[in-house]
């Protein structure tokens, strides 16, 4: 599956792209992430592209379709990908129409996150915060001031992709004001409306994942029950068992200690009674 999400900064692709490489196991390939990453290890690429995304323009089309390019090439973008940021521009769009065609590659669905722009900059605020607590570097670019630049350039050189996308029944539009997951639902759905996943998928991914093991384990859980009664049962026979045992051993020992007495008494009585008649006879002669 291959896909693109369209959606102003702060519009939430990151995140769903994120849940749907977790969904479908395929590849999240983020030109924003590709670009930052070349800026740290100081590659040519990164070194031309820095000072633009500092400022919150766009890097030129050649350096990002050549990077866009290679990445499709490698062998985890084999099952399918996710574009995230990429295209930016309506020629970025017909470049990547030109590299899929010569790559025998079909785009599935191009989804747009729509949000209100009033709701960006709290939310990149938010996404500054959370990347501070976590520790992580926060982007040059997650400022007020640069995020109104890169929202500008939204408006005029990536919303046209809008028509662009639309024109050639590619387009899906979501409500991206929606919680996390609902949005993830819905994109979800339209993939299967547009045939981009199959039925089972979910069915599959979700019987893989969970409900398979929570059918085995109910029915262990199911079984358990039964089981330590049928083993409660067992070894109640077996200390019954034991006790009549142990009773009857008891019941014997004591009979025997009882016989023993007794006789020994006996023996005792029969002896004081021959010696009384001893001492008698003795006397009488
Ligand atoms: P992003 O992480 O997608 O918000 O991208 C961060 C910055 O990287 C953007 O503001 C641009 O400067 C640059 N950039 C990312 N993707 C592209 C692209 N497709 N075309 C031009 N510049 C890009």
């Amino acid at each position: 599956m291959r896909i693109i999400l369209l959606g102003p900064p702060g519009s939430g692709k990151g995140t769903q792209a994120q849940l749907l490489v977790q969904r479908y196991g395929i590849v999240q390939l983020s030109t924003g992430e590709m670009l930052r990453a070349a800026v740290a290890a100081g590659t040519p690429v990164g070194l031309k592209a820095k000072e633009i995304m500092a400022g919150g323009g766009l890097v030129p089309d050649d350096v990002v379709v050549g990077i866009i390019s290679d990445r499709i090439d490698q062998p985890d973008a084999k099952q399918g990908f996710i574009l995230d940021g990429f295209p930016r521009t309506v020629p970025q769009a017909e470049a990547l129409d030109n590299l899929l065609r010569h790559k025998h590659l079909k785009l599935d669905a191009v989804i747009e996150l729509r949000v209100n722009e009033s709701a960006l900059l709290s939310r990149v605020e938010t996404r500054v915060a959370q990347m501070r607590e976590r520790g992580e570097e926060v982007r040059l670019d997650d400022t007020p001031e640069v995020l109104t630049k890169r929202l500008a350039s939204y408006r005029s050189q990536t919303e046209p992709l809008i028509h662009y996308y639309s024109e050639r029944r590619k387009l899906s539009t979501i409500d991206g004001m929606m919680a996390i997951d609902e949005v993830t639902r819905a994109v979800h759905r339209q993939l299967l409306a547009l045939g981009a996943v199959e039925p089972k998928t979910h069915v599959r991914s979700a019987a893989k994942a969970a409900p398979a093991k929570t059918g085995a384990k109910k029915a262990k859980a199911a079984k358990t029950p039964a089981k330590s009664a049928k083993k409660t049962a067992k070894s109640a026979k077996k200390a019954v068992k034991g006790a009549k045992k142990a009773a009857k051993k008891a019941t014997k020992k004591t009979t025997k200690k009882v016989v023993k007495k007794t006789a020994k008494g006996a023996v005792k009585k029969g002896a004081k009674k021959a010696a009384k008649k001893v001492t008698k006879k003795r006397a009488k002669r």
